[in-house]
């Protein structure tokens, strides 16, 4: 098993960090070819796209802006020109805003739809070919605990992967038989940059602790009191690529510590 994605394709939307950037490091660590996506420093970019060479495949950069079907459109076709098509597909970029509804930007509301949802279609629909005519295929799409269990001032990050998750549903079943299969991660609160850098502001606007604030708030609805780490988001899916996993499709598999149990 050291090497089972030598010859395979995996392509990982918002992989310049956080758990984008794990799953792109677990999939290249077994021999896959890689095409990273996001947004960052360009050089900090080259330096993990070489990287991830260094471990065995050929990796490639796409700075696609998602939330522009052209411009996912072009990604798509630059990675069949470099690689003949890819064979896992991680929907992974996201992002959040929040706000009652009431008082919600309808700019964000598109944002957010565009990004975690949309671009989940696009991407989906440009590699299934690919896949179908191979017999095998993997789409692997990072939803989040909100897409089971909602929270107030996320209504359109709830919205959203929501929709992916009833999308992985639907594309799963209409892939059953065609060798690929369909299924998203639902991680609770998973320790990232973005989280950490929320600590400092949220202390000083409720004048709470370090510890107060990753305890009482962010990990308020976490039974373990544990975030997750990229690292094992990236080992399910990992996990997902395998042959073992063949049988597993439509899932929507929670990592979260117990949230959505309670
Ligand atoms: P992150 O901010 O570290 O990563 C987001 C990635 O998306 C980055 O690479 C960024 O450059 C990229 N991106 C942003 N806008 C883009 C655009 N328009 N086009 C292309 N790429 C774009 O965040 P993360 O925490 O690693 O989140 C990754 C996914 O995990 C998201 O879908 C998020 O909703 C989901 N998630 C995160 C958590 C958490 O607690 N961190 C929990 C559940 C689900």
């Amino acid at each position: 098993m050291r090497m089972f994605l030598k010859g395979k394709t995996a392509l990982v939307t918002g992989s310049t960090s956080g758990i984008g950037l794990a799953i792109a490091r677990a999939l290249a660590g077994k021999g896959a070819n890689v095409v990273l996506n996001g947004f960052g420093d360009p050089d900090e970019i080259e330096r993990t796209r070489a990287a991830l060479e260094q471990a065995g495949g050929q990796a490639l950069y796409s700075a696609a802006d998602l939330t522009k079907s052209e411009a996912i459109e072009a990604m798509m076709a630059e990675a069949a020109e470099e690689f003949g098509g890819v064979d896992i597909l991680v929907n992974n970029a996201g992002t959040q805003h929040v706000a009652p509804v009431d008082e919600f930007p309808p700019e964000k509301w598109d944002l957010i739809i565009a990004l975690n949802l949309s671009a989940v279609f696009h991407t989906t629909r440009l590699a299934l070919p690919h896949m179908k005519a191979k017999g095998w295929g993997r789409v692997i799409n990072t939803a989040s605990a909100h897409s089971l269990v909602a929270s107030p001032n996320k209504a359109p990050y709830v919205a959203s992967k929501h929709g992916v998750a009833g999308f992985t549903k639907a594309a799963a079943l209409e892939t059953a038989q065609a060798g690929v299969t369909v299924n998203c991660i639902s991680p609770g609160y998973v320790w990232t940059s973005l989280v950490e850098n929320q600590i400092p502001d949220t202390m000083k606007a409720r004048g709470l602790t370090r510890e107060q604030v990753m305890n009482d708030v962010l990990l308020a609805a976490q039974p373990t009191k544990k975030f997750v780490t990229v690292d094992q988001v990236a080992a399910l899916a990992l996990f997902l690529c395998r042959d073992e996993a063949s049988a597993i499709t439509g899932a929507n598999l929670s990592m979260d510590g117990g949230w959505t149990a309670a």
